[in-house]
């Protein structure tokens, strides 16, 4: 069923920290999204013919009016209950840093090449590399620029246009980012956003060429069951449990400060933030201590957030996420876990606050340690050693990211064992920020990857073309009574002998073979 403009309830954006009415906007629905997507097709043509200098060009120009608009931080830090260090020192630097990368790796993703056939010698064949055409892109609302407006930036750059629809929860900074690549005397319907709510994306995933999604698992799944029956390509980001594992060998100081930010960034709000800690028994005493100290240190309040002073955490973007996390404080507790800081709402500063809450204590049955919590709180496990570590560290439906603190021969060692996309050694997080690397879930936390050279020629399609050498004219003519009219025994029979000599005596292998290399 189409919907018409206005038939849906508008989408009312509530700040975190203080419960107010932000805005509201409209749910436009599958005929909003359908607008969007033929508008997007239409400009394609013309946003491919431009080049890439030209779309470097205009993506530079967008960063310029990001970077220069106070209003983009206001909302980004309004309408998800973060603070003003992490909407700055996350999100758009990580966008700033992702442009300035994939100018150079669509470059290269984009760069043509030639093959030449050993088989077909009278060939060769040039590579050509094309845009997928119109790429929707489906966020959450934990990271409204980096999961959301961000992934536009390698599709754009190889020449498609783009569809944003950002989570209905924080869909503000978005259209605000919308706004600004306009001012930025860009091209309108090249980079457009949709607001709406899932129904939206599922219309989204129904038009375009190309699906970027991050998000849970159960949406991701039916995101890229759809894709795949619509056969167009299809990543999906979603979620983790990524494990922290504090070796014997580790220094502990580091490894509490550590564990104390990547559990409790954006408010636990973070795909790849730390989600269980596995501690060697030889250290536990000295880490936790180390860990309950700085997790009891950390300051929660909504008060002004963009001056970025005087706070750790701020508020919970997503209300019902405080729901899971009492859920799997309550389960955690009657399972014997053992509060060490935090552990409760604080609704006395008036928006989604619940305490940093740290327990100790936790085993591996517990939801806390087998589910994505996905909020300010986290349980720690003592094991006995590095062998149970691993163990537990891997036993998990999901595999985004992982971390392991210990000596490093040790710690690198214990790393490449983990079953995890992503591993970070003797540091936290900012794994994120080396977008020269591709980035994906392993198991259940998704498919595909972001940056790296990989995350960028994925929204491209290639083309082979295989031409004539016109040198090799005559030889063709041997070669092609093979695989000509009429059928003929006789050449069937010196093929036959052909392939004996050069695959099973070995002659193909001696021929690819570069001078000098003597290997049998
Ligand atoms: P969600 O799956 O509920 O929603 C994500 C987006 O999908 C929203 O825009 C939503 O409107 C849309 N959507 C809902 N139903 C849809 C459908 N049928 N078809 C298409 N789109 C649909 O996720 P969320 O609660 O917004 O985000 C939190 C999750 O995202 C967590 O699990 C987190 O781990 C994950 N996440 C993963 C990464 C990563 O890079 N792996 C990054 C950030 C967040």
């Amino acid at each position: 069923m189409t919907s018409s403009p206005g038939s849906l309830p508008p989408i009312r954006v509530v700040s975190p920290a203080t419960g107010e009415l932000l805005a509201e906007v409209p749910d436009e629905g599958e005929a909003g999204v359908a607008r969007a997507v033929e508008a997007a097709r239409a400009a394609a043509p013309a946003w491919e013919a431009l080049g890439l200098a030209g779309r470097a060009e205009a993506l530079k120009r967008w960063r310029d009016a990001i970077l220069d608009d106070a209003e983009v931080i206001r909302t980004l830090v309004a309408e998800s209950g973060k603070l003003r260090p992490e909407a700055e020192g996350i999100e758009i630097l990580y966008l700033c840093e992702l442009i300035r990368f994939t100018i150079g790796a669509a470059r290269k993703a984009l760069r043509e090449e030639t093959r030449n056939p050993f088989l077909f010698v009278t060939k060769k064949t040039r590579l050509v590399r094309r845009p997928l055409g119109v790429v929707g892109v489906i966020g959450p609302w934990n990271f409204p620029i980096l999961n959301n407006a961000a992934d536009a930036v390698g599709p754009l750059l190889v020449g498609n246009t783009v569809v944003l629809k950002p989570s209905e929860v924080t869909p503000l900074t978005s259209l605000r980012l919308a706004e600004l690549w306009r001012r930025a005397a860009n091209p309108a319907d090249v980079f457009q956003v949709v607001t709406g709510r899932g129904a939206a994306g599922a219309a989204l995933v129904e038009r375009v060429d190309g699906v970027m999604f991050t998000g849970s698992v159960a949406t991701g799944r039916k995101v890229a069951a759809r894709a795949g029956e619509r056969l167009v390509p299809c990543v999906t980001e979603l979620g983790g449990k990524s494990p922290f594992v504090v070796l014997a060998s580790a220094n502990l100081e580091r490894a509490a400060e550590a564990a104390a930010w990547s559990s409790f960034v954006h408010s636990g709000q973070a795909c790849i933030r730390t989600e269980r800690i596995y501690v060697v028994e030889a250290v536990a005493n000295r880490f936790e201590e180390l860990l309950s100290g700085r997790v009891r240190a950390l300051r929660q309040g909504p008060s002004d957030p963009l001056s970025g002073e005087g706070h750790d955490l701020g508020a919970a973007t997503f209300p019902r996420q405080l729901e899971t996390v009492e859920r799997h404080l309550a389960d955690a507790l009657g399972k014997g876990a053992r509060v060490a800081a935090g552990g409760k709402r604080r609704t006395e500063l008036g928006g989604n606050f619940f305490e940093p809450t740290l327990l100790l204590g936790a085993t591996q049955e517990m939801a806390v340690m087998r589910e994505e919590t996905f909020g300010p709180l986290v349980a720690v496990m003592r094991v006995r050693d590095a062998e149970e570590a691993l163990r537990l560290g891997n036993d998990s439906h999901l595999g985004l990211n992982a971390t392991v603190f210990g000596a490093p021969a040790e710690a690198r060692a214990f790393a490449r064992q983990l079953e995890s996309g992503q591993v970070i050694v003797n540091d936290v997080l900012v794994n994120y920020l080396v977008v020269e690397a591709p980035l994906g879930g392993w198991k259940q936390s998704g498919l595909g990857v972001r940056h790296g050279i990989e995350g960028v020629r994925q929204w491209t399609r290639t083309q082979a073309i295989t031409v004539r050498r016109p040198l090799l004219a005559p030889i063709e003519r041997l070669i092609a009574k093979f695989l000509a009219f009429p059928y003929d025994a006789r050449v069937l029979s010196v093929l036959r002998r052909a392939m004996r000599l050069l695959y099973r005596r070995g002659l193909s292998a001696k021929l690819r073979r570069p001078p000098g290399d003597r290997r049998p």
